[in-house]
């Protein structure tokens, strides 16, 4: 997760906007790894199994490393991506859609996958995204113990803060592996929500989307 551009004083930002309007996760401090670390210790412990068992020693500080670096870097505001604009210049004024934006989170309830695609149209303004940086904000959300409604709301505001429009759908399809691998064990469900704004409440533009997105 690194090897991308970010942009921690536009975090700040947004983790603002979003506290406003109540709807961040509970966020209280830094992620401390050395905290995690010892927490899988007594994790491993608490199951009954050695710690230092030849196999298992490394495990509670290799776990740690992926917590923090990649399962729930979207705790981190600092690894807020960098967002590149275009100026709009040749005056494009019809939805811009990134479908099948495959993401990987985390139950908060159970801390088991969820993993699922958002698809998101908006209709530019003065300047245009540069594409994977909608992959890049779905994805930060995502990068966090989430549910799926709150992730929604998240980064559709997100959207609308960086793209000074409200004019903005977006879909999130999501297989949760807490109602697959556990409870009513059901293979085939899926989780569907959903924020229309601005001129994507019009019923024609909801139509459209739903249309191109083949749902
Ligand atoms: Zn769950």
């Amino acid at each position: 997760m690194n090897n991308y551009d970010k942009d921690p004083v536009l975090g700040q930002k947004v983790a603002q906007y979003l506290a406003r309007l109540g709807i961040d996760n509970p966020i209280k401090a830094p992620m401390d790894s050395g905290l995690v670390t010892q927490s899988i210790t007594d994790l491993i412990k608490g199951l009954g199994i050695i710690p230092d068992d030849d196999s298992i020693q490394k495990t509670p500080e290799r776990v740690a490393r992926f917590f923090v670096n990649e399962l729930f870097y979207g705790l981190d505001y600092n690894n807020f991506p960098k967002i590149t604009f275009n100026h709009n210049q040749y005056g494009y004024q019809d939805p811009v859609i990134s479908k099948n934006i495959s993401f990987k989170s985390t139950c908060e309830h159970h801390l088991v996958t969820i993993s699922g695609e958002a698809f998101v149209a908006y209709i530019p303004k003065d300047n245009v995204i540069g594409l994977s940086k909608i992959n890049r904000v779905v994805n930060f959300f995502a990068r966090r113990p989430q549910v799926q409604e709150r992730a929604t709301l998240q980064i559709f505001h997100a959207l609308a803060y960086i793209l000074q429009t409200e004019d903005i759908a977006l879909l999130i399809k999501a297989s949760h592996h807490c109602i697959t691998m556990r409870g009513v064990n059901d293979q085939n469900v899926e989780n569907i929500t959903y924020k229309f704004g601005g001129r994507f409440n019009e019923t024609d533009m909801k139509q459209e989307f739903r249309s191109l997105l083949g749902i």
